[in-house]
């Protein structure tokens, strides 16, 4: 019998990586709903619908209909890469551009309902695991297994870090803990549908555990 299980968490706190490998141990489907949030936003940068301090909701919500966000598992990669209306667009939404505009971008309440409607389709079916902010309290409050994933916000940062560095981005540490913090803010404050732990959702602090230990834990969770 096939569960949900949700994993909710602030910025880079490990969610994905841990999350893609339990899907994998569980033959489950992976669903990344941070790369939807991502791709609406991608979108937004490529229409113009965002300029540098202005933000205009209304032109990307009347753009909403002409986003369409699908999954294709990569064989090689063993996970789901995100393509907007059939383009693979993966690597582009990791850019700081969209980092520092996704946050606002989420706060809209139409792109939420868009997106929350497609992910509950997606889950449908259980034998999914599905990271995000509102997967445990939204788009799944009944799911099986609830994690809320918790670490520092400088170990958060020194791992976004390495990562964009190991991708060839040049900045700094101090830009990259910078946007850390302001998205937890802007997550854990917006009024539709804030980051906050679902009451039965177990929490993890992962600042100082392995991904192996994670995994076991998260495995035996599951099995439970
Ligand atoms: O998980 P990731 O850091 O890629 O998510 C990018 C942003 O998308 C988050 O900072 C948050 O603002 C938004 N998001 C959200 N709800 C989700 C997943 C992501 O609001 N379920």
């Amino acid at each position: 019998n096939k569960i949900v299980i949700a994993i909710d968490g602030f910025s880079s706190t490990g969610k994905s990586t841990v999350a893609k490998q339990l899907a994998k141990a569980l033959n489950y489907i992976y669903v990344d709903t941070g790369a939807m949030y991502r791709a609406v936003t991608y979108f937004a940068l490529e229409n113009n619908l965002i300029d540098k301090d202005f933000f205009h909701s209304e032109k990307l919500i009347e753009r909403l209909s002409d986003i369409n966000i699908t999954f294709k598992f990569n064989e090689k990669l063993g996970f789901a890469e995100v393509y907007l209306n059939g383009k693979n667009i993966e690597k582009a939404i990791r850019t700081l551009e969209v980092s520092r505009f996704v946050s606002p971008i989420a706060t809209i309440s139409e792109v939420r309902q868009k997106l929350v409607e497609q992910q509950q389709l997606m889950g449908k079916d259980k034998g999914i695991v599905m990271d995000g902010r509102d997967i445990g309290t939204v788009v799944f409050p009944d799911a099986e297994l609830k994690i809320f994933m918790t670490a520092s916000a400088e170990t958060r940062a020194i791992r976004r870090y390495r990562e964009l560095l190991e991708r060839g981005h040049n900045l700094s540490y101090d830009e990259v803990l910078e946007n850390v913090t302001t998205r937890d803010r802007i997550d854990s404050t917006r009024e539709d549908s804030p980051l906050i732990k679902a009451k039965d959702a177990i929490e993890i602090d992962n600042s100082d555990l392995t991904i192996e230990v994670q995994l076991d834990t998260l495995l035996k969770l599951a099995k439970a």
